[in-house]
């Protein structure tokens, strides 16, 4: 299935075009959100790290997340029951053995979060006792979720990253961004590895070879292959993609969680609006002000978000209305300040106050389960290689993501991978020299339009047909037109320098790919993958999670 292994770049042989200089890492960290600084701070500071991220340090998924991290972390909570909550939202198809190990690590993780200086909302006692103020969320059957107000990412992610920043053994690279993996295969060895990542500095308009001798893909979701999306800009799944073209087996890229929420208004990018917000009581309602989410599910508006969203979609669909209402106004305004203060004041910019009237919203692509398949140690496919945070599939999220678990994930796998390249490291040699890149037989590209018009296509196309709710025959229509912009952007791949938009077109259109292989493979619907033609969940696909097979895989030696 995979036909890019072998592109026009890097060539062999004496390099007669512009080239980078080479760098030289012991682990090369390729994404700066809450997995890869995580991971960052936790490796032993006699190891040199680089962190490389496509935009500013702090800029990616994590920067936006607004609820918070689960961890059993209140007396009348219990690690059994966010096992439970876990494997009921994962429908049938999460590793439990992984589910066991990350919620088990919780309690450690927010308490390491702690000892970084993040600060979480407290509240008073009865008692007069300070304690973590914990939310509830969809899915769960506790308040579990610790947070800090409604902006959780950005303290985790601006408190890591200046600790990041103050690390001696830490390289930052800032807007480089990752074009492919250097392997041992593509230099001729018989014996495969990952040997570091071909990096494009964004400023100096170079590509530089990268070398390491551990990689560690910490790029993110996928979630702007769909035309409305939660995610931020730098969500184009590179490292899946990179990671697929270099030889890895992906899993479950079919199922795609749906935020139910985001702000409907014709100037507001991508705005969500917190979960936490139907966890204190908030209320969806349709454009004549009468409530339909008790007759989709008997949890109401605390069902998962593919219940949620599904249930938006069609009241959306049967009345051709444009947004559903989201209405708290029933609470003390005080209240909605205190917990809610930046989606309090997002709302008030657009003239909508949500203390006194409902917010209109719609759902949008929020987050991928599916990814890099990896081990317990985060190891993918390749030796060498790591794969933590969204761009891995780990087995914990099962069919569907309970709220809150994916920042839980980052941190846990984080530390796992930092704990097996602490214990493997000093038996791997360095990487040898990387072949320089060559762009001795590319142009610069005449016709930009190409980019940016397929760019459009495919987010588009994907939204129409491979959304919220699928059908054999959008999936076949998406098929076919992903199959005639992968060969054209193939084919621009080989004739022009690479940029940044091209680049994330191409690995948007390779993970759009895997999306449909995914979501044709199962023939049935479970947790987020619904199929019309399909519409039930069917035994047969119980524990089977999908995985893709590309055609240079080789299994690892064990
Ligand atoms: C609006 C919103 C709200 C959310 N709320 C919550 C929540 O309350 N709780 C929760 O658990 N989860 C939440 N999530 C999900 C959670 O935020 C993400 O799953 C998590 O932050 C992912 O972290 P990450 O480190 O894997 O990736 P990110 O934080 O997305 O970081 C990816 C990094 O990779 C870099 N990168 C990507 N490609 C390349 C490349 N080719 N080369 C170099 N660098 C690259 C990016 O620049 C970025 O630094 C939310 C997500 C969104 C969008």
């Amino acid at each position: 299935m995979s036909d890019e292994i072998m592109t026009t770049k890097p060539k062999g042989g004496k390099s007669a075009g512009r080239t980078g200089e080479e760098l030289d890492h012991d682990v090369l960290i390729l994404g700066s959100g809450a997995a890869g600084l995580s991971l960052a701070l936790r490796l032993p500071s006699d190891l040199r790290v680089a962190v490389v991220s496509k935009r500013e340090l702090t800029e990616g998924n994590t920067l936006y997340a607004q609820g918070g991290i689960s961890a059993v972390l209140h007396e009348t909570d219990s690690i059994t029951s966010h096992i439970e909550d876990t494997l009921d939202a994962g429908a049938g198809l999460c590793d439990p053995d992984v589910v066991k190990v990350v919620v088990e690590r919780g309690p450690d993780n927010v308490r390491w979060l702690l000892e970084q200086g993040v600060q979480f909302t407290r509240e008073r006692e009865a008692g007069g006792a300070l304690a973590y103020h914990l939310t509830r969320e969809g899915g769960h059957s506790h308040r579990r979720v610790v947070h800090a107000a409604d902006a959780t990412g950005r303290e985790v992610e601006t408190t890591l990253g200046e600790m990041v920043r103050a690390r001696p053994n830490v390289e930052i690279f800032e807007r480089h961004i990752a074009v492919d993996l250097i392997t041992a295969a593509k230099l001729g060895a018989a014996d495969n590895r990952c040997l570091g990542a071909y990096v494009l500095d964004l400023d100096a308009q170079r590509v530089r070879a990268c070398r390491a001798r551990f990689v560690v893909l910490a790029t993110g979701g996928a979630s702007k292959v769909y035309l409305f999306t939660t995610n931020p800009d730098v969500s184009t799944g590179d490292g899946i993609a990179m990671a697929w073209r270099s030889g890895c087996r992906v899993a479950n890229m079919e199922f795609i969680q749906f935020h139910p929420t985001c702000l409907y208004h014709p100037e507001a990018k991508s705005f969500l609006i917190t979960e936490a917000l139907r966890g204190e009581g908030a209320r969806l309602l349709l454009p004549d002000g009468s409530r339909f989410m008790p007759r989709f599910d008997e949890r109401a508006e605390l069902a998962p978000r593919d219940v949620v969203a599904r249930a938006i979609d069609h009241e959306m669909k049967r009345l051709g209305a444009e947004c559903v209402y989201l209405d708290i106004s029933h609470k003390d305004p005080a209240f909605i300040k205190e917990h809610f203060p930046t989606v309090y004041a997002r709302c008030l910019d657009f003239g909508i106050d949500m203390t006194r009237e409902p917010i209109p919203v719609v759902p949008a692509a929020h987050y991928t389960c599916g990814g890099v398949l990896c081990d317990l140690n985060a190891q993918t496919d390749l030796p060498g290689l790591y794969a933590i945070g969204e761009t891995a599939y780990t087995g914990l999220h099962g069919a569907n993501r309970m709220a809150s678990n994916s920042l839980l994930e980052c941190l846990v796998f984080a530390e796992l991978a930092a704990a097996h390249i602490r214990r493997i490291a000093p038996q791997v040699p360095p990487p040898p020299a990387a072949r320089p890149w060559d762009e001795s037989r590319v142009t610069d590209s005449d016709e930009e339009v190409v980019v940016a018009h397929n760019w459009d296509e495919l987010r588009r196309f994907m939204w129409d047909y491979v959304g919220i709710v699928r059908s054999n025959k959008r999936l076949e229509r998406a098929k076919r037109r992903v199959d005639l912009l992968r060969y054209e952007i193939r084919e621009y791949y080989s004739s022009f320098r690479v940029s940044n938009d091209l680049l994330e077109l191409r690995n948007l259109v390779e993970v759009a790919d895997l999306i449909i292989l995914s979501a044709q493979s199962r023939r049935e619907s479970r947790g987020l993958h619904y199929n019309l033609d399909f519409p039930k969940t069917d035994d047969a696909f119980q524990r089977k999670p999908t995985v893709l097979i590309p055609d240079n895989y080789s299994p690892r030696a064990p």
